[in-house]
């Protein structure tokens, strides 16, 4: 076990107990693959036990009023802060991305608890004018009851508080599932939690290797009212199907598939930043990560030589030293799709303008590329590349990339890049998008609606939009008020 897990728990949490169990699995560094430590590797009994745990817990967690969840809440966020440091080395050691990014990682987690707590006293309803006279209607928002979270790799702390926050703040109690490669991070936001107050029973999290077993007992169990994923698209599709014969409510965060579109009156220097900011970050690992760089023929030279001469600067190496921009990949499946995807790219007539190869330092880290004269057939553009490789594709027309950007099964993020104001607003009112980056390449916070359409999903995280995912509407009609 390295120093720094030394510091947080490697046992699950149930019921408010940590957990351990005959089987363990091991998690690893990605830059450098030692293990790191073992966590509990357990089964859809133990899922089911969380669920008791969480549904006794429900009623005494639902009854607290909004102010009293909100004291336990700030006290959370106060500690993750304060603990910013040590989980941030936690998550580059776990997960690899440069410690600069866990640190904003840490920083935009705990924004949401912060947040959250506070949105949690605004749950209201509203009284609706009458239609007789002898009645009055009126809703009221309760908590929706037993929730269950199955979480992704790429941000370990920040989709998991986007998820427990706003749960917590509505009523209700939650199971989580970690990704198996990120067990660590969720362990220690857990922890915290305990710390500042949450009860035993409403926070639990089930580590576990058997991913689609401990799925079917969540899908399965008719008391949890609400299931919430982060992750891939296929995954999410067959929790949408195992959630039907309970009717439950949900929240899909899925894959995405991101246009950044350049046109010819865009700022260049803007749309080096924005697309820098995007495609890079997490090397490359992000749902809302620019996967198709859609460039009108004017600016196209330009832009290329530009991104070119900014993505030769980005310094590859392990998270944890000084200067690094691009970390490691989470696996080695993950190489493997980029190698693939860039070969495919390559064989069908595209041009590596920069990279396109596996770095020295280590068999995790891809090199920062980019791909130029790549064509919609090519599928590097049609699947999610979650590396860093930037493919251009060229364009002539407005209509042409509104063509191409919406030629995609999904709908997560979308970027376009224009100095012309009628043309930003035209363009971002046509791209199927459930959210769209003008001259920005960030734009994830918690106080914004953050989700997609098409097959990137259900619901919205974040933001008012992001407690009601969490909240029942309750109509009450009093009668014979004039009796
Ligand atoms: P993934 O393979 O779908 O895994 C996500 C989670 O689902 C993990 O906890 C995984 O457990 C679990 N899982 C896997 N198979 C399952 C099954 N049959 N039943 C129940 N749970 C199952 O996705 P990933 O590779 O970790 O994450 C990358 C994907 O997430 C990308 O597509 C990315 O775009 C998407 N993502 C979306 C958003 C968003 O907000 N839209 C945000 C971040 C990421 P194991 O770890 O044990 O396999």
């Amino acid at each position: 076990m390295n120093m720094i897990s030394k510091k947080f728990p490697t046992k699950a949490l149930i019921d408010g107990e940590w957990v351990s169990s005959a089987k363990t699995f091991a998690v690893s560094d990605p830059a450098t693959g030692a293990e790191i430590a073992t966590v509990p590797d357990l089964g859809p009994k133990d899922a089911a036990r969380a669920i008791d745990a969480a549904a006794r817990a429900l009623p005494a967690w639902s009854a607290k009023t909004a102010k009293e969840r909100a004291t336990i809440l700030k006290r959370w966020f106060d500690l993750v802060t304060a603990e910013t440091e040590n989980l941030a080395q936690l998550m580059t050691t776990e997960q690899g991305k440069p410690l600069t990014e866990s640190r904003g990682e840490v920083a935009y987690g705990a924004s949401f608890i912060e947040w959250f707590a506070e949105e949690g006293k605004r749950a209201y309803g509203r009284t609706i004018p009458t239609t007789a006279a002898s009645k009055r209607y009126l809703t009221i928002k309760q908590p929706i009851g037993v929730v269950a979270a199955i979480a992704p790799w790429n941000f370990p702390i920040a989709m998991i508080t986007r998820k427990v926050a706003p749960a917590l703040a509505a009523g209700c109690t939650i199971v989580v599932k970690p990704a198996s490669e990120t067990p660590l991070c969720a362990l220690a936001i857990a922890k915290l939690a305990l710390d500042a107050g949450v009860p035993a029973g409403v926070f639990n999290v089930v580590t576990t290797t058997h991913a689609s077993e401990v799925g079917k007992v969540f899908c399965d169990d008719a008391r949890v009212r609400k299931l919430t994923f982060t992750g891939s698209t296929a995954v999410g599709k067959a929790l949408y199907r195992q959630c039907a014969d309970t009717v439950k409510k949900l929240t899909l965060e899925l894959g995405g598939n991101a246009p950044l579109v350049v046109f010819d009156d865009a700022n260049l220097e803007q749309a080096v930043a924005g697309a820098m900011a995007s495609k890079y970050r997490n090397a490359g690992q992000t749902c809302v990560c620019a996967n198709r760089l859609l460039v009108q023929a004017g600016i196209y030279d330009r832009f290329a030589t530009a991104l070119v001469e900014a993505v030769k600067k980005l310094a590859v190496g392990p998270g944890m030293e000084a200067g690094t921009n691009i970390g490691p990949l989470i696996n080695s499946d993950a190489i493997k799709k980029v190698e693939a995807l860039v070969g495919d790219a390559v064989k069908k007539g595209a041009k590596v303008l920069t990279g396109g190869t596996l770095d020295n330092a280590g068999p995790l880290f891809y090199r920062p590329s980019v791909v130029g004269d790549v064509t919609p057939d090519m599928s590097i553009v049609r699947e999610e590349i979650f590396g860093p490789v930037a493919a251009l594709v060229r364009f002539d027309t407005e209509t042409d990339a509104i063509r191409l950007a919406n030629d995609t099964p999904f709908g997560l993020a979308a970027y376009l890049f224009s100095q012309n104001l009628a043309r930003a607003w035209r363009v971002a009112e046509k791209l199927d998008a459930g959210m769209v980056g003008v001259n920005e390449g960030i734009f994830s916070n918690e106080v914004v609606p953050f989700g997609g359409v098409k097959e990137s999903g259900l619901g919205r995280e974040g933001a008012a939009e992001g407690l009601e995912e969490y909240l029942e509407i309750k109509y009450i009609c009093l009668g014979a008020i004039d009796a």
